[in-house]
C-alpha cells in the first residue's frame, strides 16, 4: 500500500466552524482511492468519506503544492516498447498514438501528478517490464 495524506481546514457541514480535515490518497492493487475524515471540535459532527479514483481537484492541487509534482520517467523500455505503449494507453485512458508520443519523447516522462499517482501508475505498468523512475519535478 502506497499512501500520502495531508490536513486541510474545511468548514464543518453542520455548524460552519473550521474543522481539520484529513485527506489521504492511496494505491492498493494498482487502483487509486482517496478518503477524507474530520471531527468538528465545535459541534462534534464527524464525517468519514471514501472517494474513488479521482481526488477532488481542489484537494489534488494542495497535494501538488505541498508534496510536489512528480513524474514517471522512462529510463529504458527494455525492447518492449509496444507492451509499454499499450499498458500506458490503458492506464491513462489515452490513445496508443498519444502513449507512443510520450514513450518517444526526450526526456521521456510518461505522466505527471502526485507521488501516489505516479507510484500507482508505475505498478500498473509493471507487466511491460520497462525500467521506470518516479522523480520529483524540478522547480518551485
Ligand atoms: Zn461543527
Amino acid at each position: 500500500m502506497i499512501s500520502d495524506g495531508l490536513v486541510l481546514e474545511r468548514a464543518c457541514t453542520q455548524c460552519g466552524a473550521s474543522a481539520k480535515t484529513y485527506y489521504a490518497q492511496r494505491c492498493g492493487d494498482g487502483a487509486l482511492t482517496w478518503s477524507a475524515s474530520y471531527r468538528c471540535d465545535a459541534c462534534g459532527n464527524a464525517v468519514e468519506a471514501d472517494g474513488g479514483e479521482e481526488l477532488p481537484e481542489s484537494v489534488r492541487s494542495v497535494f501538488l503544492i505541498e508534496r510536489g509534482t512528480w513524474r514517471l520517467m522512462l529510463m529504458d523500455a527494455a525492447g518492449r516498447t509496444l507492451d509499454l505503449v499499450l499498458a500506458l494507453a490503458r492506464a491513462l485512458r489515452i490513445t496508443s498514438k498519444a502513449a507512443l508520443e510520450r514513450v518517444n519523447a526526450i526526456p521521456a516522462y510518461l505522466a505527471e501528478g502526485t507521488n501516489v499517482e505516479m507510484r500507482c501508475l508505475e505498478r500498473r505498468l509493471a507487466s511491460a517490464e520497462a525500467r521506470l523512475s518516479v522523480e520529483r519535478k524540478p522547480g518551485p
